[in-house]
């Protein structure tokens, strides 16, 4: 285990020589205190779980903010530590991403009704955008909570699995994170879809035992790779084999209608060089080598690059014995986006010293690409959810004037700006507001005209027996419904 958390410090400090290595291990110490004792399902100690999402961000080159924050995600939830502990040792920074981490978790997306699951999925990504990294520690939790799903029930298992594949795949797409979408989907698919997952993979196996396929894309890659060189260029090239799932997609597509030899990126090639300049030359070698196909020809996503921000060269040409194989050329720098996205802006800047920190959304979208996060969210949701009563809310109201309330439970309130704990209580039920004792946010007592903000969670302290609404509250309360039934209340016990 020691050992696992020492090589993960030296990758660290390979891509980001000024990372703080002492509070990292301050966080790898607070993690094991908080988990002493503490077993997964699989029977492995649990602090191997925060460990292995340290090491995933470390993978992606994140900062060393989020890794000290991935190694504490789990200790209030699961483990015994409390907020204050954090914000004292680590900072109210590192404690705001374990924070939106956990509220994310509390989301109850699997099995909820249709109308529930758009709008917890809404808030989720709410209080995601508010710092992004959130979103890439979250990815990382799922991943590994993925990779790690044999142990699990098996109806866990398949709620998982179709939560990873209707929220997670395609939020690492639109963040472009393309490596951990294939992997979570791939990840997923024997789950979800059990019988299905087993035709493709059986019709895969088949085809690269009956093909030569392997054998010929080998060929192709060291021909180019070799006419590469001797143009003087610093160029590597990998053969890559299509994704499971999304090959079952394209299966499903009713122009292919699950022949396997319509679909022509089962095995695709890779060409990484230096600079933009190469990727137009590598062009030119793979075309003077391998005769492109005219009607499907070459998508120039350098020129014009995809709306997640990914750019790459696609061509596709006739491979040896007349089979259509595609080649994707871009820049080593390309290729880290297109795996990492947004991800690797945040090394780059880090590495620059820039300092990125805190909830700097304007600092992404100048890191690099034009990439709006808030865009993208918007967008997602429109494909996701489209009822006039969401597209609108997002169109006209706008998402600043919203309050999204959480209960400890993880559900979540819509509120006014101005509303307060009262407010919460008689939104949640009519009942709880008449127990009101008194109320906690974030785990702190509030008095109850505490004006609450987007993202808090509130703890309603309730008293034995219900009692007469306090008529000074009708001075603060913001909601029509709170009015109305502290009104109902203060009658009814005048009159007795
Ligand atoms: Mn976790």
């Amino acid at each position: 285990m020691e050992k696992e958390f020492t090589s993960l410090i030296d990758q660290i400090k390979d891509y980001s020589p000024k990372a703080n290595v002492e509070k990292i291990k301050k966080a790898w110490e607070f993690a094991k205190m908080a988990h002493t004792g503490q077993k997964r399902l699989s029977g492995e100690d649990f602090v191997f779980h925060p460990l292995r999402v340290a090491t995933i961000l470390a993978t992606w080159k994140m900062d060393s903010t989020s890794i000290i924050a991935a190694f504490l995600h789990d200790t209030i939830e699961d483990g015994g530590a409390r907020r204050e502990d954090i914000v004292r040792e680590f900072g109210e920074e590192v404690a705001t991403l374990v924070d939106g981490v956990t509220k994310v978790t509390g989301l109850r997306l699997k099995g909820s009704r249709q109308e529930q699951f758009v709008e917890n999925l809404r808030k989720m990504l709410l209080v995601m955008a508010k710092d992004l990294r959130v979103v890439f520690i979250k990815l990382a939790d799922r991943l590994h909570n993925m990779r790690t799903l044999d142990s699990l029930p098996k109806e866990s298992q398949l709620g998982n699995s179709m939560e990873t594949l209707e929220i997670y795949a395609p939020l690492a797409e639109r963040l472009g994170v393309g490596k951990v979408k294939g992997e979570l989907e791939d990840l997923a698919f024997p789950y979800a879809y059990p019988d299905e997952y087993k035709k493709v993979k059986d019709m895969v196996d088949d085809y690269f035992k009956k093909t030569s396929a392997e054998l010929d894309i080998e060929t192709m890659r060291k021909a180019i790779l070799s006419k590469l060189i001797k143009a003087g260029i610093k160029a590597e090239v990998q053969g890559r084999k299509k994704h499971l799932y999304s090959l079952w997609r394209k299966l499903l597509r009713p122009e292919n209608d699950w022949d396997l030899a319509k679909v022509n990126d089962i095995m695709a090639l890779r060409v990484f060089v230096p600079e933009i300049t190469d990727c137009y030359v590598a062009l030119g070698i793979i075309h003077n080598t391998y005769k492109p196909v005219p009607s499907i020809g070459i998508s120039d996503y350098i020129a014009q690059p995809k709306p997640n921000g990914y750019r790459s060269i696609h061509t596709k040409v006739f491979g040896p014995k007349g089979k259509i194989i595609e080649f994707q050329v871009r820049t080593f720098q390309m290729h880290e986006e297109a795996e990492y996205g947004l991800a690797a802006h945040w090394s780059y800047s880090e590495v620059k010293g820039t300092g990125v920190s805190g909830d700097k959304l304007e600092k992404i979208e100048t890191a690099g690409d034009k990439l709006s996060w808030v865009r993208q969210l918007i967008s997602w949701q429109h494909e996701l959810a489209d009822t006039d009563e969401f597209i609108n809310a997002l169109k006209f109201d706008g998402l600043k004037h919203r309050n999204f309330i959480f209960s400890p439970m993880g559900d979540v309130y819509d509120l006014p700006v101005d509303a307060t704990p009262v407010d919460f209580a008689y939104m949640v039920h009519t009942k709880l507001g008449n127990f009101i004792q008194g109320a906690k946010v974030d785990g702190r007592i509030v008095p109850l005209d505490y004006k609450l903000k987007s993202g808090q969670v509130v703890e309603i302290l309730t008293s034995k027996n219900a009692k007469k609404p306090n008529a000074h509250w009708l001075e603060f309360v913001a909601t029509n419904m709170a009015r109305r039934e502290i009104n109902k209340q203060l009658n009814k016990i005048d009159k007795g």
